[in-house]
């Protein structure tokens, strides 16, 4: 089935002329209309509008053009401005917001050829994960119905899954891309800060935030990763690093290349099975020639406490623009203030409040010095952690997560938990650095994928990419499908 193909299967199709990009995304539509009211991974979508999107495609490609994503249906988070596209981060406050420009990462791919369509599913302002936080309900995971898909950008990670597009785009400012990843069984990758412009990403915490891709392999990811890349003019956080032809460096050499794996990060907490499929990962990279290395990241402990300081104050700034007055939805109030409040109060979602709340207690004068300089400084420590763990190794190996998926409810009314379930994502937003998370098996009852994470040096993303490829093609995780 067309919609089943990777990025670069369908390329090769479109180019023989085997298939037509309007077929290709009419078995993506086809396969919403069929699994998407079980899964419930996009808000909205256009279906003529993408079906417009891919005659045009058709006819550039008849015309002889060779764009490197010409005619490729890819699906886009709810925090992405797409022209003339709805845009309302699974929030109630944007009303019916449509974006009036593109994102600088959408107007790459369009220019690429890409079919951009619908509007994933996410965590209200890419706050959670496990997707409950949305204003438009619950996503849920295609290979257990009963559970998360994982979040903030569950949406993006179920419509891959579930073959509902090729490829689609997420966002990640503690894990939301490669957290997701894992619990749906996909590739997602999270850049080096700054290696993707982050113009028309509605920010959450502007430190921490990153753009990337959800795959069904690693060479598409290199592939999106490649498109998106690159400094803007409109974005002073990236970054004018060189951006090589990364699906070069996919040539299955990792003789030689040496793997850190930290001790701090075999918890408690970590599942039996997630360990054992880790482990596995951890013989099979020896087996095709790596080295492991113990390492240590001493400053671990205090990953979770310094981000939901940091994520929190920039999120409670960043937010400050939801007004009322400027965007989207409004209540009436007898002046500015209650204006204000009556509209922040109907529009936000109990965690952005909680978060907001959170964020300006820790900005408050007299608390400032106590929180968010000291969590400043603290975020320096764990980034120094992984630059004096780069010297000695080429990447780091670890779960992606503690344990697979879990059930829709199960932790939604325990933020502590919730925010637990990100402990071994959330270090590389504190440090910058880019990290990928690829399938590396399954729980045996109920099966439910389990995710590698891999994390590299700042623009490192070759190196991820080469040892995630050889660890894909030696191993068949990646070929399994949700039974939908
Ligand atoms: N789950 C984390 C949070 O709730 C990370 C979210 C994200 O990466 N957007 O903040």
């Amino acid at each position: 089935m067309l919609n089943q193909l990777t990025i670069s299967e369908l390329m090769a199709k479109l180019a023989k002329r085997e298939v037509s990009a309007r077929e290709a995304t009419q078995a993506c539509l086809d396969q919403i209309a069929r699994v998407d009211g079980k899964i419930h991974a996009f808000i909205s979508y256009n279906a003529a509008d993408a079906l417009a999107q891919a005659d045009a495609a058709d006819k550039l490609i008849s015309s002889g053009a060779k764009n490197s994503l010409l005619g490729v249906p890819i699906a886009i988070k709810d925090v992405l401005a797409v022209k003339n596209q709805p845009l309302n981060c699974a929030s109630k406050i944007l009303g019916n917001f449509t974006s009036t420009y593109d994102a600088t990462a959408i107007e790459k791919l369009k220019a690429a050829g890409a079919i951009i369509f619908g509007r994933l599913n996410m965590d209200e302002f890419a706050m959670g994960s496990s997707t409950e936080n949305s204003a438009f309900g619950l996503t849920r995971n295609p290979w257990d119905v009963t559970r998360i898909p994982g979040g903030s950008s569950g949406g993006s990670a179920a419509a891959v899954a579930a073959d509902e597009c090729i490829a689609s785009l997420g966002t990640d400012t503690g894990g939301s891309i490669r957290q997701p990843a894992a619990l749906c069984g996909c590739v997602g990758l999270k850049p080096t800060y700054g290696r993707i412009s982050r113009y028309g990403l509605v920010a959450f915490a502007s430190s921490l935030d990153q753009i990337g891709p959800f795959t069904k392999d690693v060479r598409d990811s290199a592939i999106l990763l490649g498109v998106m890349s690159g400094v803007d003019p409109r974005d002073s956080t990236s970054v004018p690093e060189p951006v090589p032809n990364y699906a070069n460096a996919l040539d299955g050499k990792i003789r030689g290349m040496k793997l850190g794996l930290p001790k701090e990060y075999m918890i408690g907490g970590l599942d039996a099975e997630v360990k054992a499929a880790v482990d596995a990962a951890v013989k099979q990279y020896e087996k095709l020639g790596a080295e492991i290395v113990e390492i240590s990241l001493p400053h671990t402990d205090y990953a979770v406490a310094t981000y939901y300081i940091i994520a929190t104050a920039e999120a409670s700034a960043n937010l400050a623009r939801f007004d009322g007055i400027r965007y989207g939805a409004r209540v009436e109030g007898n002046d500015p203030i209650e204006l204000y409040s009556k509209t922040r109060g109907a529009g936000f979602g109990a965690e952005v409040k909680r978060r907001i709340i959170l964020g300006t207690y820790v900005l408050s004068s007299g608390y400032h010095d106590a929180y968010y300089l000291h969590a400043q400084k603290v975020r320096t420590l764990i980034r120094n952690d992984f630059l004096k763990a780069f010297e000695k190794v080429d990447a780091i190996v670890t779960p992606t997560t503690p344990t697979a998926a879990f059930k829709a409810g199960e932790k939604s009314g325990d933020p502590l938990q919730m925010y637990l379930s990100d402990i071994f994502t959330i270090s590389c937003n504190l440090a910058g650095i880019p990290g990928i998370s690829l399938p590396c098996g399954f729980t045996k009852n109920p099966k439910l994928p389990i995710g590698l994470q891999l994390l590299g040096q700042p623009f490192g993303e070759e190196s991820l990419l080469k040892l995630a490829h050889a660890y894909e093609q030696a191993t068949p995780w990646h070929r399994e499908k949700a039974g939908l």
